[in-house]
């Protein structure tokens, strides 16, 4: 590899030619179709809250995308994590399995059931869970009894398995899918960043029982804030609804709730952005993977790394990202990038290092180190020209 100094002059170089001279960001979102539109559309209607067909409409975008039978609209990425594994019946004291590598949402959703994050090791090309180190785990950790696995050490009922499509790279699902299958364990997928990607042809967050997305601002579409649930098992999608909407009973006019509920609704208006998104998501994967295709030419001429997807997967390729010698060369390139106004980042801090989940078990997360250590995302938006 050329030294660090020189790859960051080439990348800002590289990614100036690309985006233009003002400050580059990692992601911004772009609002070229009807957004506007279906924003008045609302408000000359009134209805820009809880309720109105803009929520209907966007849920059964996704769900057709996706090819789910059902969806429902939360207010938020982490919202929708908190009710797939409440849904999933997890619980005080449960243990769920996850990756140190991803986006502080995932656990934090674990925590708002009192139940603690495990974590094992991601796959050095997919940087999502790795399916040999879950499956090695369990061997080692785990026992079924009865209906539930529990954890030998520490007698807690291992209730569910959240793996993350890190970046918009797929992870290999359908192993991991095989190995919660034989040990009783209910799988949920944090797909916030994958809309877009597919595994062997069928859409991430489709192959565990819940599959949850974000549509924050960063997101590859977005609705400002908000969220999805995706399901094929109407029990779990008539009950997500359900409690999303403060688990009020239908009734002409009577206010009566049978459970506590949240509010946890996506306002119309926010659906109302989430339409106009969704028919340009195509578009948006188009110039994406044009993006990523420039990024791997240019990376491989000066010989640095580039995250690939994995064979039979298709990525959204919603955030690029390169691989450095270590973690110096790591900062350097970071320190360089961002003064010279291109915005690059590190990979998240590993939630196992984090304080509210620094006790929580994990395996030896030998490839998360890795990662974390050199892992550098680059600007990845759709390019402004693209627009017109
Ligand atoms: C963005 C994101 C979330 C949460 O999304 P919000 O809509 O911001 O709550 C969850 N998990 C991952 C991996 C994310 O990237």
């Amino acid at each position: 590899m050329n030294n660090i100094d020189s790859i960051s002059q080439d990348s800002i170089n590289f990614i100036k030619e690309i985006y233009g001279d003002e400050f580059i960001p990692l992601h911004r979102p772009i609002f070229i179709g009807n957004e506007k539109d279906y924003l008045t559309e609302c408000i000359d209607s009134n209805f820009v809250s809880s309720v109105g067909k803009k929520v209907d409409e966007f849920e059964n975008s996704i769900s057709k995308y996706t090819n789910s039978k059902y969806a429902i609209a939360t207010s938020s990425g982490t919202t929708a994590l908190h009710v797939a594994l409440k849904l999933n019946d997890v619980d005080d004291n449960d243990e769920v399995i996850t990756q140190s590598l991803t986006f502080v949402a995932t656990c934090n959703a674990i925590s708002y059931l009192n139940a603690s994050p495990v974590f094992v090791d991601v796959d050095l090309d997919t940087m999502g869970m790795s399916p040999e180190a879950l499956r090695v785990f369990l061997e080692k950790n785990a026992k079924i009894d009865g209906k539930f696995t529990r954890n030998k050490i520490t007698g807690r009922r291992i209730k569910a398995c959240l793996p993350m499509h890190t970046y918009g790279f797929p992870c290999r699902i359908d192993q991991i899918k095989d190995i919660c299958d034989e040990w009783k364990i209910k799988l949920i997928e944090d797909a916030a960043e994958s809309l877009g990607s597919f595994y062997k042809k069928k859409h991430t967050g489709t192959y565990g029982l819940m599959g949850t997305f974000s549509f924050n601002g960063n997101k590859i579409i977005t609705t400002g804030g908000g969220g999805m649930i995706v399901t094929d098992n109407e029990e779990l999608a008539v009950k997500a609804k359900h409690i999303t909407t403060t688990s009020k009973k239908p009734h002409p006019y009577k206010f009566v709730h049978d459970e506590v509920g949240f509010n946890y609704r996506l306002p119309n208006i926010n659906a109302a952005l989430g339409c106009a998104q969704i028919e340009k998501l195509k578009f948006f994967l188009d110039q994406k993977s044009n993006i990523y295709k420039k990024y791997k030419d240019f990376y491989h001429s000066i010989d640095v790394k580039i995250n690939k997807p994995i064979k039979d997967s298709i990525s959204n390729h919603w955030l690029n990202s390169i691989i450095l010698d270590d973690i110096e060369a790591r900062d350097k390139f970071i320190y360089i990038t961002n003064n010279s106004g291109v915005m690059t980042r590190p990979f998240w801090t590993m939630m196992s290092k984090l304080k509210m989940f620094e006790n929580c078990i994990s395996d030896s997360l030998e490839n998360s180190n890795w990662l974390e250590d050199r892992v550098v995302c680059i600007p990845s938006s759709v390019p402004l020209e693209a627009e017109k």
